[in-house]
């Protein structure tokens, strides 16, 4: 039997590793596809206090290393639904039952589709997800980014390094990034914004060849011709199967507060998968800290 286990490997997930380990704590993290999680797929970070300049994956690397050196095991499976047998719960995975004192959930967020004609067909022929992972199949190539925030415009700023050109496609006439960022992409002649359009349709042949956009007042259409599409239009979280014993938010996000509490004594929740004002690595982290810290209070109770 674990003290914890922890769904989800990244900032959030292995930040409570770290401080549930280290309070000697037996955990358990699980983890469906690689360790870091989103910082995986950006290139830089630069905003997390200490380090000026980092590689997304490095981060997740160094903090993997952290985890396990105080003695987490993170096993790779996918986690399917949690049973709740009062005071002892049941994470269920593809492969096996792990019964545990307590639960914390920090399976982050996944990235938004435009559900457009074409998105699906094209995806891995030319449509991504993450520039990170597929820039480089598009050097000297015509590219599309799409969306106006943090992600879409660092995805574009990446891009400008590798390509012949970037579109950078938003639906409104300003951007939601941060003010560096819209400066910096501004100032990169690579990159074309097309301001107030939203993309309608995918087409190719064996590949992505172009993208039809309508301009979002007038409705007008036009094709622009492009190698890829760079989808970067926000996350969501997938919580569907603790919805039975979780209060999740309309949107889906897991409720809680600053104390990563949920409505079920003995699961918390960590990072980008809780309700919140702002998602970010160094929110994760602190977030993680707490539902660990909030994990051994609660096993202490349980064992007075
Ligand atoms: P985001 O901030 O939610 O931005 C999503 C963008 O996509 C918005 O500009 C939105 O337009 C647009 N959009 C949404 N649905 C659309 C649709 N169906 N069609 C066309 N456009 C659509 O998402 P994000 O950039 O992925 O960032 C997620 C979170 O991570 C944010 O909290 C962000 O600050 C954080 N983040 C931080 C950093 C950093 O600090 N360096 C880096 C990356 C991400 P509207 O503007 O019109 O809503």
């Amino acid at each position: 039997m674990y003290d914890v286990i922890i769904i989800g490997a990244g900032p959030a997930g292995l930040t409570a590793a770290i401080y549930a380990a280290r309070a000697g704590l037996n955990c358990l993290i699980i983890e469906s596809t690689m360790y870091g999680g989103q910082i995986t797929s950006t290139p830089e970070v630069e905003n997390y206090p200490a380090l000026k300049k980092t590689a997304g994956w490095e981060l997740a690397e160094s903090l993997y290393q952290q985890a396990i050196s105080f003695g987490s095991q993170l096993n790779f499976e996918k986690v399917n639904s949690i049973i709740n047998d009062g005071s002892l719960k049941t994470v269920i995975t593809d492969e096996n039952a792990y019964v545990t004192k307590t639960v914390i959930i920090a399976n982050g967020a996944k990235r938004k589709h435009l559900n457009i004609e074409g998105e699906d067909e094209f995806s891995g022929k030319g449509v991504s997800y993450c520039a990170y992972c597929d820039g480089s199949f598009f050097k000297d190539k015509t590219v599309c980014v799409c969306g106006g925030g943090n992600t879409a415009l660092e995805d574009a700023l990446y891009l400008s390094n590798l390509c012949k050109k970037v579109y950078l496609i938003h639906r409104r006439n300003e951007y939601r990034a941060q003010k560096h960022l819209v400066e910096l992409v501004n100032k990169t002649e690579i990159i074309e914004p097309v301001l107030s359009f939203i993309p309608v349709k995918i087409s190719g042949a064996d590949s992505v060849e172009s993208i039809t956009l309508r301009q979002v007042e007038s409705g007008e259409e036009k094709t622009l011709e492009t190698d890829a599409v760079f989808v970067c239009i926000g996350l969501f979280p997938e919580n569907n199967s603790f919805s039975d014993m979780i209060n999740l938010d309309s949107n889906g996000y897991i409720i809680s507060d600053e104390t990563c509490k949920t409505s079920c004594p003995g699961i918390f929740v960590a990072g980008d998968t809780r309700t919140k004002e702002l998602r970010q690595i160094v929110t994760a982290a602190s977030d993680g800290a707490v539902a660990a810290t909030a994990a051994l209070s609660y096993i202490n109770q349980m064992e007075d």
